[in-house]
């Protein structure tokens, strides 16, 4: 039934491939295409014949927009799904543009160059009018609105689990249990343990960049920005238990304030364990987290760069990693008159995912919504010309093809409220 180039081959685009090979009906042909074509062979390898979809491999460099133009205009895709790095976002897009083919992401454009002081200027200006401070923001690919409407085209930000299912929750939560919704906690917990002192369950220098900058959150129409880690709290999380968490800032809070009416606070907490923090924090001390080419014995490096180098792959974490995550939204608001509260939220089991597909449950959960996100394009369900986070669609298929594909949901309506 369609035809869906993926770029990226790592940690969440073997998951998502694995599911479209589950789901050979939707997805009859694929092509694998990124950096190192080798991986791409390797998955091929360990897919074929156990799915009807065709698989394709091909070498490409998702940074030059004419070579992933040949690229899309020979295999001639439905959809586009980008599972390479945020900083392809914007090339990618271009040449889908260019293409004619809808574009699909799981998380939104950061700039792999923080000194350019092109980007510095814009980054700067935003810092001031927004009063959030992270690398990243959507502004950059809501700017694409005109062109995929003149193209046509649908695009879909941020399909991953958060973004992804955590805003598609959002959507659920306004469509069938709030009338208006005032307050929204979304609450991301891995209670998985992977046997490391420090290890990222995604790619470390996109998680490390993520976690290491302030935390912020929505208030009364206006961002509230704090410094890092500086707002902790205890949560019970229901199949995993008491678990410290903190508040970040997190790109979904961004789009869910323009796209809720109404809402009044949205803030994002994440869990994290003693020693995971004591590493980041040295780390960051002694400069390894900066993104600033230094100079070691006639060669440029990026220490960022060099560390992932040293961590583990979070693609070889699968085999080590037990425990469950626990990934949702509380939401509090109005329903007939009077308040309400929900807390919807999925379980995952890192060993129930590597048995499944040889992964641990991050790159899982976000794996197998990016999957989805593509067929709700392909099947023409979720079909609009224009760029559009996944709120702003029906939440009705998405939430049922969660439940078929492996990440069941829970709705409890009494649940603990974060303070
Ligand atoms: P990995 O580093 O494991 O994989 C990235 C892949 O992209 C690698 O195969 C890499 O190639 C490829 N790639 C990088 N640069 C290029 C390029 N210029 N051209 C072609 N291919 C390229 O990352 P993850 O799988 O952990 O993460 C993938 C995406 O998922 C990221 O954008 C991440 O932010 C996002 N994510 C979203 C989440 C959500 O819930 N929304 C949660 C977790 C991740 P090579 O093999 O050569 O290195």
């Amino acid at each position: 039934m369609s035809r869906v180039m993926i770029i990226g081959c790592g940690g969440v685009a073997s998951v998502a491939i694995h599911k479209c090979c589950q789901n050979s009906d939707v997805f009859t042909e694929i092509m694998i295409a990124s950096r190192t074509v080798s991986k791409c062979d390797a998955l091929k390898e360990k897919l074929q014949g156990k799915t009807k979809t065709v698989i394709t491999t091909a070498q490409v460099d998702a940074d030059n927009v004419e070579e992933l133009v040949k690229l899309i205009n020979s295999y001639k895709p439905d959809a586009v799904l980008n599972l390479a790095l945020p900083y392809q976002d914007l090339t990618i897009m271009d040449a889908c543009v260019e293409c004619k083919v809808p574009y699909i992401d799981t998380a939104n454009y950061e700039a792999e160059d923080t000194n350019d002081p092109k980007w510095r200027e814009v980054y700067e200006k935003r810092c001031k009018e927004l009063g959030f401070s992270a690398y990243f923001d959507y502004s950059w690919q809501w700017a694409y609105m005109d062109k995929f409407k003149e193209a046509g085209i649908t695009g879909i930000l941020g399909t991953g689990f958060d973004p992804g299912v955590t805003s598609v929750f959002t959507a659920y939560a306004l469509k069938h249990y709030f009338d208006e919704i005032h307050t929204i906690d979304i609450l991301d917990c891995n209670g998985g343990d992977h046997g490391y002192p420090f290890a990222t369950n995604f790619n470390p220098e996109i998680n490390l960049r993520e976690v290491s900058a302030p935390g912020s959150y929505w208030e009364d129409g206006h961002w509230v920005e704090i410094p890092a880690m500086s707002i902790k709290r205890e949560y019970d999380f229901p199949e995993v238990g008491m678990k410290d968490m903190y508040l970040l800032h997190h790109e979904e809070i961004e789009s869910l304030a323009k796209n809720i009416p109404g809402v009044k606070r949205i803030r994002f907490f994440m869990t994290f364990g003693q020693s995971y923090l004591t590493h980041m924090k040295c780390l960051e001390n002694v400069g390894m987290l900066s993104t600033t080419p230094v100079n070691f014995q006639g060669q440029e490096i990026v220490p960022i760069q060099f560390l992932k180098e040293l961590l583990p792959d979070p693609a070889t974490l699968g085999p080590r990693t037990v425990g469950k995550t626990n990934i949702g939204c509380i939401y509090t608001g109005i329903k007939d008159g009077k308040e309400k509260t929900i807390y919807i939220y999925n379980v995952c089991d890192h060993q129930e995912c590597y048995k499944e597909v040889e992964s641990q449950a991050i790159s899982y959960t976000t794996g197998v919504p990016a999957m989805i996100g593509t067929m709700m394009v392909v099947s023409g369900l979720w079909k609009r010309p224009g760029v559009y986070t996944v709120e702003e669609f029906d939440p009705d298929p998405y939430m049922d093809a969660l439940n078929k594909w492996g990440l069941p949901w829970v709705v409890d309506e009494n649940p603990k409220l974060v303070d």
